[in-house]
């Protein structure tokens, strides 16, 4: 008998099970919208310029391959903080952000659930918005905290319950955490608006909750890093002592490379090299120290001015395509097709993804009968529609709801 005798399979990833399908599929239209990487609009994997200029600048500097130090490379990780907090930051120019490299926005959600499982002395429990990213509900657990949700997302109206979220976070046992999508919810697409950002900051500090970001699209969601940051410099500037996770996978591409940082605002310098001593304490039976190249390729580029302004200027392409992309979807939905249903939500989401409203049934359609893939929630990535197949998925999503 073997030692794994009695080890259940277990159910696939949900969106991983998407690409497998996808790839298998011989037909000539297929579309994968399962998954949220940018494509161009050839639908093919981008590689930015400025990745592109800063690896030859790190070829040409010959660097050696030696370890990081556990909370990874120091000029990005201050480079990174420069670029959530901005400029102007309290906190940061008080040098009173703890930060650690981390292993992509997954890593930092990880390193920043066990911070808190640890030391976080109010509460164990995590609010998440419902539905929220997939994979947070695992980590939050396996970092040794109790999660539950709040209302995010209403069907009906296919935009934000603010209502629900309100009534939730202010039932919320005072000093539990809340996680908040910084910009560009996934998978909703939908974020609150500036003015209801500054509702939830009050509700936050009348509750005493504590406040976690997850900033894995910032640039992404409007093109600037400046306007998607607004939840998280708003909440800052309130005098919230924050967490942050940050990923660089989606404004910069750079998803394999896994480059990200995880933060917490301080109050002073002193009480910052604490905290940070106990992210080491975290982060070194995990994985000891993180790893050099992507974060060598970030850095690069948010410390050289000229290839920062390329670098904001393909954010804004990538941006502006996705926006285009839910124009023209709208438009043929509605005057080609006129397609049943209420579609304006489209173009009032944001980000990389797009709830539709499709039904599961629609999706499995829409697999079986036009080769086009999408998680069964009725998400689709709006980075995988591009000028040659956009016509095809209106004309199919018409066909799946009639
Ligand atoms: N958080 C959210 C909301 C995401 O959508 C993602 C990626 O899809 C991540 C975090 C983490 O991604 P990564 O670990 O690739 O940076």
């Amino acid at each position: 008998l073997s030692t794994w005798s009695a080890v259940p399979a277990g159910p696939p990833d949900p969106i991983l099970g998407i690409t497998e399908a996808f790839k298998a599929d011989k037909d000539a239209r297929k579309i994968n919208l399962g998954v949220g990487a940018y494509r161009d609009e050839n639908g093919k994997p981008y590689v930015l310029n400025a990745v592109k200029k800063a690896e030859e600048f790190l070829t040409a500097a010959k660097n050696d391959k030696e370890y990081l130090p556990i909370t990874g490379l120091a000029d990005f990780t201050k480079n990174a903080a420069k670029l959530a907090y901005g400029a102007e930051s309290k906190p940061l120019n008080e040098n009173a952000i703890a930060i650690t490299q981390s292993i992509s926005g997954t890593g930092a959600l990880r390193i920043g659930g066990a911070f808190l499982a640890r030391h976080y002395p109010h509460s164990k429990i995590i609010y998440l918005p419902v539905p929220s990213w997939g994979n947070h509900t695992p980590i939050f657990k396996d970092s040794g905290l109790e999660v539950r949700g709040y209302r995010y997302f209403d069907k009906k109206t296919v935009g934000l319950d603010f209502n629900g979220l309100k009534e939730d976070l202010q039932n919320a046992p005072e000093g539990a955490i809340v996680l908040l999508h910084a910009c560009a919810h996934n998978p909703t697409g939908v974020d609150p608006t500036q003015a209801q950002w500054a509702q939830i900051s009050d509700i936050v500090k009348e509750k005493k909750l504590f406040p976690f970001f997850d900033m894995a699209y910032q640039g992404f969601a409007s093109g600037s890093t400046t306007r998607d940051a607004f939840a998280v410099r708003h909440f800052v500037q309130e005098g919230h002592q924050i967490a942050l996770s940050q990923s660089f996978a989606k404004n910069m591409g750079l998803y394999g490379e896994r480059v990200g940082a995880f933060s917490l605002t301080t109050t002073n310098a002193e009480e910052k090299a604490r905290v940070e001593s106990q992210l080491k304490i975290i982060v070194r039976p995990m994985y000891s120290n993180p790893p050099l190249h992507g974060a060598r390729i970030a850095n690069t580029i948010l410390s050289r001015p000229e290839l920062y302004q390329e670098w904001e200027g393909e954010v804004l392409t990538m941006a502006e395509r996705i926006i285009s992309m839910r124009e023209k979807l709208y438009d043929s939905l509605t005057k080609e097709h006129s397609t049943p249903g209420e579609w304006g939500h489209i173009k009032s989401q944001i980000g990389m993804f797009s709830f539709t409203g499709l039904k599961a049934e629609h999706c499995k359609a829409l697999a079986e009968k036009a080769h086009v893939y999408m998680t069964m929630d009725g998400r689709i990535s709006m980075a995988g529609l591009n000028g040659n197949n956009i016509e095809y998925f209106a004309q199919s999503v018409d066909a799946a709801v009639r």
